[in-house]
């Protein structure tokens, strides 16, 4: 995998996208490669990878469902008993998770949300550290919404469709999970529906989350 050597933001084409969720559990979590394993991605993203994660209300209208902050600094959260908006510094390796906007989510899990923000650490501090040297004096985070944020750049598009394309691939890995998702019996015309709860359950993500892998993996 490359880097755009201009913003260091990593080229990867749709087809890595289960070698970059492969690489990541080969170095944090390797027994979810082996066989269909829950994968304790909030466990990962605090002893392995370091962040701290916080539960916090992030807008009104709850289009915003987390950020990951890349550089301490000042960032604006929503206190919904105030009815107000108001500055909080977080330090570095903070990520911010609000509950509620992420039940907004297609994929409206908990799970799914920290995996994203583990993606963002893993795959783009370089390009929010080159943005550090660049304009050193804005905090430097990246903000994940619903929809596509209207005030998103051109590279944080790119960054956000990457998370959000690899951190299910995290959560269910290719190959053990086809392995899970054949003993149920989950195939074309037939009625997956008890199959893919008992994988929601297993794998602890959304009914929706394990539709849309099923999909990718070409099993219904
Ligand atoms: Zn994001």
């Amino acid at each position: 995998m490359d880097y755009n050597m201009s913003n260091l933001i990593p080229y990867i084409p749709a087809s890595e996208y289960d070698k970059v969720a492969e690489d990541f559990l080969g170095l944090y979590y390797p027994e979810a490669l082996v066989k269909p394993t829950p994968v304790p991605i909030e466990r990962i993203a605090k002893e392995e990878l370091g962040l701290d994660i916080q539960y916090v209300c992030l807008s009104e209208e709850l289009d915003i469902y987390g950020m990951t902050i890349f550089s301490e600094g000042s960032v604006e959260i929503y206190d919904p008993e105030e009815g107000l908006y108001d500055s909080k510094i977080f330090k570095r390796k903070t990520v911010l998770i609000d509950p509620e906007a992420v039940k907004k989510t297609n994929i409206g899990c908990r799970n799914n949300t920290i995996a994203h923000e583990c993606v963002h650490w893993y795959k783009h501090r370089l390009y929010f550290k080159m943005q550090h040297f660049t304009l050193p004096r804005q905090a430097k985070y990246c903000k994940c919404g619903v929809e596509q944020l209207p005030y998103a750049t051109e590279e944080e598009d790119i960054m956000e469709s990457q998370a959000v394309a690899i951190a299910p691939r995290i959560l269910m890995p290719k190959t053990p999970f086809v392995e899970a998702a054949t003993q149920l019996n989950i195939g074309y015309g037939k009625d997956n529906w008890k199959a893919i709860c008992q994988l929601a359950d297993f794998y602890d993500v959304s009914k929706q989350s394990v539709k849309i892998r099923l999909e990718e993996c070409q099993l219904m």
